[in-house]
C-alpha cells in the first residue's frame, strides 16, 4: 500500500451510489492496513493518505463522507488539519473521528475544540471503531437532513415559518438567537466551540467577542423557560441536551 489514494473507484462511479467514503489520515501503517480492509469489507470507500500535509489536501479535493484522523502526524498535525477542515466552507461538515495515542483528557477537550464529532484513544478495537463510525453517521444524517423542521426534546424550529416553540408555546427569537438555536437543536449531543457557534448565529468572520456567545445563551436559555436543553461543556462551549432529563 502507497500513499495516496488505494480505493480503487473513481469519482465519476460515485455519482448515484451510496458507498460512504472514508478518508484516514494516519501514518502508522501497519494500522491504515487493518483500518482499511476492515471497512472496505464493510463496505466502504477506502481513501488512506500517510502525511498531514497530504491528508488536509484530499480532504478538500475529495470532500469524503467521514475522516478518520490520527493527531501526531509528519507534516501538519491533525489538530490544525481539524481545525482548517473546519474553517473551510466544503469541509466544515465532515464528520471527524481522531484516532490518537493520548488518552488525557485535556487532548479530547483540544479535540472537541478544533470541531472533531468524535475521539478514539488508541489501541481499539476495529469493532468498536465500525460501532461509532455507524453512530456517527446516523447523527450525520439525521442532523444533515435539509429539514425545515427540527423537533428535539419538545422544543420545535420551522425554519420556512421562521418559527420556533417549547412544548407548544411560540418563542420570542432575535434572528441571532434563533440561529443559535438551530445549529444546537440539529446535533444535539454535539458540543460546539463558541467560535463555531458564532459563525452559525452571527456570520463567518463577524467580530465579536466569545462573550457575546454566553449572552446570548443566557437569553436562549430564560425564552426557554429551562437551563437544563443548553448545556454548558466546560473548556469548550455549549451543547443541545441529547437525552430527556429523566435519562
Ligand atoms: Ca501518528
Amino acid at each position: 500500500m502507497t500513499t495516496g489514494l488505494v480505493a480503487s473507484r473513481p469519482l465519476q462511479t460515485r455519482m448515484g451510489t451510496t458507498q460512504p467514503r472514508i478518508l484516514i489520515i494516519e501514518d502508522e501503517r501497519a494500522l491504515t492496513k487493518v483500518l482499511a480492509y476492515n471497512l472496505q469489507r464493510e463496505g466502504y470507500e477506502v481513501v488512506v493518505v500517510h502525511d498531514g500535509q497530504e491528508g488536509l489536501r484530499k480532504a478538500q479535493t475529495l470532500l469524503p463522507d467521514l475522516i478518520l484522523l490520527d493527531l501526531m502526524l509528519p507534516g501538519i498535525n491533525g489538530l490544525d488539519i481539524c481545525r482548517e477542515l473546519r474553517a473551510g466552507e466544503r469541509t466544515r461538515d465532515i464528520p471527524i473521528i481522531i484516532l490518537s495515542a493520548k488518552a488525557e483528557e485535556t487532548d479530547q477537550v483540544v479535540g472537541f475544540s478544533m470541531g472533531a464529532d468524535d475521539y478514539v484513544t488508541k489501541p481499539f478495537s476495529v469493532k468498536v471503531l465500525l460501532q461509532r463510525i455507524k453512530a456517527l453517521q446516523r447523527r450525520v444524517e439525521s442532523a444533515g437532513e435539509p429539514a425545515d423542521v427540527i423537533e428535539h426534546l419538545n422544543v420545535r424550529i420551522d425554519r420556512v415559518r421562521h418559527r420556533a416553540s417549547i412544548d407548544g408555546k411560540e418563542m420570542d427569537l432575535t434572528p441571532t438567537e434563533f440561529r443559535l438555536l438551530e445549529c444546537l437543536l440539529r446535533q444535539p449531543g454535539r458540543a460546539f466551540t463558541r467560535h463555531q457557534l458564532m459563525d452559525a448565529a452571527i456570520g463567518e468572520g463577524a467580530i465579536v467577542l466569545e462573550r457575546t456567545i454566553d449572552v446570548h445563551i443566557k437569553t436562549l436559555r430564560r425564552k426557554l423557560g429551562n437551563n437544563e436543553l443548553i448545556e454548558t461543556v466546560r473548556g469548550v462551549g455549549y451543547r443541545f441536551r441529547e437525552h430527556p432529563l429523566n435519562q
